[in-house]
């Protein structure tokens, strides 16, 4: 099975690794994916370029067996949409090869405001992460359309995932980090120090090229 973990990364932080490393073992993944976007269709641009970034995360996932840097977002003009995203993978990878889309609880909620989101769960398992405690059951106060998907496609276990190409959802809870780029880019805007927020390889790399400030 293969993990695809999107973001923008700006910069990459231990709220994004811990939990991919977390999920890339209880999935038993044979690689996990991280996708940087290249232009966020949801949000500003980003505030270090595709190149610093890429470097950023060079950096954070040296060393770590299975973590794989996938540029395609980057290289690929226009908006980066997950649903093109998955549909190349797919096509790569043949249509048999079980496919996780890592996202988290926000990112799962807000599902369906993505560009043309009823293809991507037929493209992916949803391993969606969450704060321990949430319950699965608290989607039906949402709602609508993603409690509709959740029903019947929910599976208990991970290795119910490799049963299949895609069309699962999992959730699982992951250890909370209250980490996010936009507060450490304030911190290093204000002249404070990031350190222990995220790798040091990628603070000292910041430091070297003088980015958010
Ligand atoms: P920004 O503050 O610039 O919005 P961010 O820290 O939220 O950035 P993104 O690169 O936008 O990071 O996040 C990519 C993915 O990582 C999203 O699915 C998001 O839910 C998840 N993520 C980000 N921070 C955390 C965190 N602290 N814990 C768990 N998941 C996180």
């Amino acid at each position: 099975m293969i993990g695809i973990f999107g973001g923008t990364f700006d910069p990459v932080h231990f709220g994004h690794l811990r939990p991919a490393l977390e999920l890339f073992e209880i999935l038993e993944l044979e690689e996990l994916r991280l996708v940087p976007a290249g232009t966020p269709p949801h949000r500003r641009p980003p505030r270090a370029n595709s190149a610093q970034r890429l470097q950023m995360l060079r950096l954070a996932i040296a060393g770590q067996p299975g973590f794989v840097l996938d540029e395609r977002e980057i290289e690929r003009s226009g908006p980066s949409y997950m649903v093109d995203t998955l549909a190349e993978l797919r096509s790569e990878l043949g249509g048999q090869r079980p496919l996780c889309l890592l996202l988290g609880m926000d990112a799962f909620l807000g599902l369906t405001s993505w560009h043309r989101w009823e293809e991507i769960p037929r493209l992916a398992h949803l391993v969606v992460s969450h704060r321990p405690g949430w319950l699965p059951e608290h989607l039906d106060d949402h709602g609508g359309p993603l409690a509709e998907l959740a029903d019947g496609s929910m599976v208990e276990e991970p290795r119910q995932l490799a049963d299949a190409p895609g069309g699962y959802i999992f959730m699982h809870p992951v250890t909370q980090l209250d980490i996010s780029s936009t507060r450490i880019r304030a911190l290093i805007r204000n002249g404070r120090n990031p350190r222990y927020l995220l790798p040091d390889g990628v603070w000292n790399h910041i430091r070297e090229q003088g980015l958010y400030r």
